[in-house]
C-alpha cells in the first residue's frame, strides 16, 4: 500500500516540478528569441555600408535567428532533462520523507490492533472451552459448576483489567492536558490513597517524603502516572519491604523518584519496557503479577504530554528507582 503511495507521490512531484521548469523554459525561450532578434537586427545595421548604400532586409538576419533558437531550444531541452532526472530522485526522496511517519504510525497501530486482540482473545477462549466441556457434562455436581463460575469470574476480571487499561491509554492518547497550579505533594499523596489498601494487603508500607513543591499540570492524569509507578512498586516488592517516594528540584523541573526494593529489572529489558504490551519474562524471580504491560506506556505518555520525562534504574534483586521530571512552568 505505502510502495504504490509513495511512487504515485513521486509522480505528482514529478509533474509539479516539471510543469514548473517548462512554464520557466519556455518563457526564457520566447524573452531569449526576442532580445537575439533585437540584437541581431543591430549587428546588422552596424555592418551596413552606408558608402554602398546596402539596404538590409530583415529576411537576411532570419538565418542567424533560426540557428540561435535552435541552439537555445537544444540547451533548454538539455537543462530540462537534467531537471528531469534530479526531480525523479528529489520527489522519491521527498514522498518517502512524507510517508515515513505516517507508515511507522500505521504500523504501530497495526501491531497495537493485534497485540489488544490477542490480549482480549486469550480469555475469552479459555473461558468458551471451560463453559463447553461443562455443557457436554451431563453429570456436572454444583461444585463443578461452582468452580467453573469462578474460573470464570478470575478470566472477567483479567478482561475488565485489560479494558481499564485500554481506556486509560486511549485517553492519554490526546495532544493536550488541563494545566493549572498543582503540587508534587496533592498528586503523590492522590496516588498513595489509591494503592494504600493494595499495599495492606501485601504488608508493604509506602513512605511519602513528597514536599510541598508547586508546579503547573494536570493533576487528574499525573496521579494515574504515580499510580502505575506505585502498583508496579508493589506487585513486584517482595512482602512487608517498604517503597519510599522522595522530590526534589532539579534546574526547572521538580523530579520525584518511587523507590522499592523489590525484583528489579534486567538491563537488556530497560530499553522495552515503556513499550505497550511489553512485560518482562518474570519466571525466575517466581514472581507471577496480573497486568498487560500497558501501565509504564500509560506513565511515559502522561510525562511527555508534559514535556517531562521517566528515568529508570535497577538492579535486579535489589530494587528500582523510577525518577519522573516535570517542568515547573509550562511554555505558553
Ligand atoms: P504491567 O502491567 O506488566 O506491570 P507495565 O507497563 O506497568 O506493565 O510494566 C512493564 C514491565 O516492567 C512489567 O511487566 C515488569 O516486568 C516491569 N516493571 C515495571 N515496574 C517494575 C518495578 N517497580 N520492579 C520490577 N519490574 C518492574
Amino acid at each position: 500500500m505505502f510502495r504504490s503511495a509513495t511512487l504515485r507521490l513521486t509522480v505528482w512531484y514529478t509533474i509539479i516540478i516539471m510543469a514548473v521548469s517548462l512554464v520557466f523554459s519556455t518563457a526564457l525561450y520566447i524573452i531569449s528569441r526576442g532580445q537575439l532578434e533585437s540584437s541581431l537586427r543591430r549587428q546588422w545595421l552596424r555592418r551596413i555600408d552606408q558608402r554602398l548604400n546596402i539596404v538590409v532586409q530583415p529576411n537576411d538576419i532570419s538565418a542567424d535567428l533560426t540557428e540561435g533558437s535552435a541552439r537555445l531550444l537544444n540547451y533548454l531541452l538539455e537543462f530540462n532533462l537534467i531537471i528531469l532526472a534530479l526531480s525523479v530522485f528529489a520527489s522519491y526522496k521527498l514522498a518517502r520523507h512524507t510517508l515515513e511517519p505516517i507508515e511507522e504510525a500505521h504500523t504501530a497501530q497495526a501491531r497495537f490492533t493485534a497485540d489488544a486482540s490477542h490480549e482480549l482473545r486469550t480469555p475469552l477462549t479459555a473461558m468458551k472451552a471451560e463453559i463447553e466441556v461443562a455443557l457436554r457434562d451431563k453429570k456436572l455436581t454444583i461444585k463443578e459448576a461452582r468452580e467453573l463460575l469462578n474460573s470464570n469470574l478470575e478470566e472477567v476480571s483479567k478482561l475488565e483489567l485489560l479494558s481499564n487499561a485500554l481506556l486509560k491509554l486511549a485517553q492519554t492518547n490526546r495532544d493536550t492536558i488541563a494545566l493549572r497550579q498543582t503540587n508534587a505533594l496533592e498528586v503523590v499523596s492522590g496516588a498513595v490513597e489509591r494503592v494504600k489498601k493494595q499495599a495492606q494487603l501485601h504488608s508493604i508500607s509506602i513512605k511519602n517524603d513528597v514536599r510541598n513543591i508547586k508546579f503547573v499540570g494536570d493533576s487528574t492524569s499525573l496521579t494515574e502516572l504515580f499510580v502505575v509507578l506505585l502498583d508496579n512498586a508493589i506487585k513486584y516488592s517482595p512482602e512487608k519491604s517498604v517503597v519510599t517516594v522522595t522530590c526534589r528540584k532539579s534546574g526547572g523541573c521538580v523530579a520525584i523518584s518511587v523507590e522499592d526494593k523489590g525484583a528489579g529489572i534486567p538491563a537488556k529489558d530497560l530499553p522495552n519496557i515503556f513499550d505497550r504490551f511489553y512485560r518482562v519474562d518474570n519466571s525466575r524471580s517466581k514472581l507471577k503479577t496480573e497486568g498487560y504491560g500497558l501501565g509504564l506506556s500509560i506513565a511515559k505518555k502522561v510525562a511527555d504530554l508534559h514535556g517531562g520525562s521517566i528515568e529508570v534504574t535497577s538492579t535486579v534483586g535489589k530494587g528500582s528507582v523510577f525518577t519522573v521530571k516535570l517542568p515547573i512552568e509550562q511554555k505558553k
